[in-house]
């Protein structure tokens, strides 16, 4: 998987969190003694968040969540790519993001286990075109049209469409964009931001 598993990171940057307390709780799947423990972190582009951590003593169960400390409310970030320079724009998903390309029929829902990530616009595109080849392995067929403009597109950094990033807790952000390609819409109809900030 292309772009950084920051949740990872953060169990290891210790100096950068504070720990708000552990409990003991059973196992959902033995039985046996879970410990969770909550620490909150400042992570670049989303602001204070809080890491749950479950480890289970017995099975050896393990989950990372991240869970954000103030939700933004509803958010929409549209980022248009048109050309090489624009596939180096740095976005910052959150768990909570559905990410879309209209324009390539695209569309990644966060599963459960979402974690955030960091990548780029050719990272994004190399997501999709990883899961196009896992179910093509998986359920055999020919190499679809879609999946060879897909592949054509990150091979050769080739724009004309826009990113969506549709988060319902408007915590995932875009850096590093060029003036104006950018595009910040508050579902919830308050204001709209104004177009190439961040
Ligand atoms: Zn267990």
């Amino acid at each position: 998987m292309q772009g950084a598993v920051v949740t990872e990171e953060l169990g290891k940057k210790s100096v950068y969190g504070r720990e708000l307390g552990s409990f003991k709780m059973k196992c959902p799947f033995c039985g046996g003694d879970m410990i969770v423990k909550e620490t909150e972190y400042e992570v670049p582009g989303l602001g204070k968040v809080i890491l749950v951590s479950r480890r289970c003593t017995r099975c050896g169960y393990r989950k990372n969540e991240v869970i954000p400390l103030k939700s933004e409310g509803h958010k929409r970030i549209y980022l248009r790519v048109e050309d090489k320079e624009d596939f180096k724009a740095k976005i910052t998903r959150s768990p909570f993001a559905r990410i879309l390309v209209p324009e390539l029929g695209l569309e990644m829902t966060p599963g459960i286990d979402a974690e955030i990530f960091v990548t780029n616009v050719e990272g994004v595109l190399r997501l999709f075109l990883d899961a196009a080849e896992r179910i093509r392995a998986m359920e055999g067929g020919e190499l679809s049209e879609a999946e060879k403009e897909l592949r054509r597109r990150v091979e050769n950094l080739e724009g004309g469409f826009t990113v969506v990033i549709d988060d319902r807790e408007g915590i995932s952000s875009v850096s590093g964009a060029r003036q104006g390609k950018v595009v910040v819409e508050e579902v919830d109809g308050r204001k709209a931001d104004k177009p190439g900030s961040q």
